[in-house]
């Protein structure tokens, strides 16, 4: 079994938390593929630590402390990821792992270095939003999924969910990518499933991938 640190614990709260700030223990342990048990031994610690308010069978919250935290490591894996990206190269479905790999060694200095070598990027490949050195993040765009567009509508792909790289294979595989535009020709109502123009080409897509692609209203 993978060993997972409290920094990923703190990253997947920052990440997976609802828009109340709070989440539920059992949330964590589906995120990070571990036991309930397993989740309730490390929110202990980390409530211990002051990272988090932990109250059983309550929604969890990061602390000012354990907000600071969370941000700084995702600001780290998200600007290892545009290195992996634009630099070296490396497809979106690839650069997830390896970046959670780095991101833990790297100083900061080498962090805002490589940051600035990229010119202050503000989303990483999967067009989530890195936060800055002072830990702010740049400006809300408005999207909604593409499954909740309309026959008809013009599209454009501003962020993909990152947890499945098989998902992020298969979306490069059909041609959606980042700030790629995006005709609706039709819904499906049995399935919901929806015929999409990329580049001229008509793709079939399942309501599942739909709702994973988020996408900025173009008419
Ligand atoms: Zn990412």
């Amino acid at each position: 079994m993978q060993n997972i640190s409290k920094e990923d614990y703190l990253s997947a709260i920052y990440k997976y938390r609802e828009t109340d700030g709070t989440i539920k223990a059992n949330r964590i342990a589906d995120k990070l593929s571990i036991s309930n048990a397993a989740v309730t031994d490390m929110l202990k610690k980390l409530a211990n630590d002051g990272f988090v308010d932990y109250k059983r069978y309550k929604g969890i919250r990061l602390t000012k402390n354990g907000e600071e935290y969370a941000k700084n490591m995702v600001r780290r894996h998200r600007i290892w990821e545009v290195f992996l990206h634009q630099i070296v190269g490396m497809p979106w479905d690839k650069v997830h792992e390896e970046a959670h790999n780095l991101e833990h060694g790297a100083s900061d200095e080498l962090i805002n270095k490589m940051e600035e070598m990229l010119d202050f990027p503000e989303f990483d490949p999967h067009g989530d939003p890195i936060p800055d050195k002072n830990g702010l993040l740049p400006k809300q765009r408005h999207t909604i999924p593409l499954s909740l567009a309309a026959k008809g509508e013009a599209v454009e792909v501003v962020r993909v969910n990152d947890f499945d790289n098989s998902f992020l294979k298969y979306l490069s595989g059909i041609g959606i990518k980042l700030n790629k535009k995006l005709t609706i020709k039709n819904v499906l109502g049995f399935d919901k499933s929806m015929i999409i123009s990329i580049d001229n080409k008509e793709v079939n897509i399942s309501s599942t991938i739909a709702a994973n692609v988020f996408v900025h209203r173009k008419n």
